[in-house]
């Protein structure tokens, strides 16, 4: 007899939004889901807060999940390519059309790499750059760029599909 296959996430709530809150647990895919593209805020809110948000919210959190009456994902899997895979398909984004930046969620404007070696003082040996408009973080594609280019296109292959429960 076939085994069930392990669930990997769990979602509710109809057509899913075009952003997200994640709770206070996953500050990594926070920071990873903005790279990427999606409009993302990460839960120093409280509970409550978090349960009324109309953005989709992702937990690991059975019983916010639960409680929550909006759109919510549930994950159940320590897999962090599980993770991006399930938000990645479930949002149906096109990973990296434009970045925003990891620590404030702002949509990065592409500069030529001199403005950025200015604004940090030293060489970057890199062809693309990006500016944060609103903190002034600087970016450019270095080799963690380019590692997270190949784990979000695992992410793409693996093809996470969540149950939805409603
Ligand atoms: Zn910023």
């Amino acid at each position: 007899m076939a085994r069930r296959p392990r669930e990997v996430c769990r979602y509710k709530g109809g057509a899913a939004p075009n952003c997200v809150v994640v709770d206070a647990m996953l500050g990594w895919l926070a920071r990873w889901l903005r790279i990427i593209g999606i409009d993302t805020a990460y839960g120093d809110a409280p509970d409550e807060e978090l349960a009324r948000t109309s953005c989709l919210l992702v937990t690991r959190d059975r019983a916010l999940f639960e409680r929550r009456r909006g759109p919510a994902l549930l994950l159940l899997t320590e897999d962090h390519v599980e993770w991006l895979s399930a938000l990645i398909h479930l949002l149906n984004v096109k990973p990296f059309v434009e970045s925003r930046c990891p620590k404030c969620n702002t949509v990065l404007r592409e500069a030529p790499c001199s403005d950025a070696e200015a604004l940090v003082g030293h060489k970057i040996y890199s062809n693309r750059c990006w500016i944060c408009p609103n903190c002034g973080s600087v970016y450019w594609e270095g080799s963690h760029w380019r590692g997270l280019r190949t784990t979000v296109k695992e992410a793409l292959q693996r093809d996470v599909r969540c149950e939805k429960t409603f």
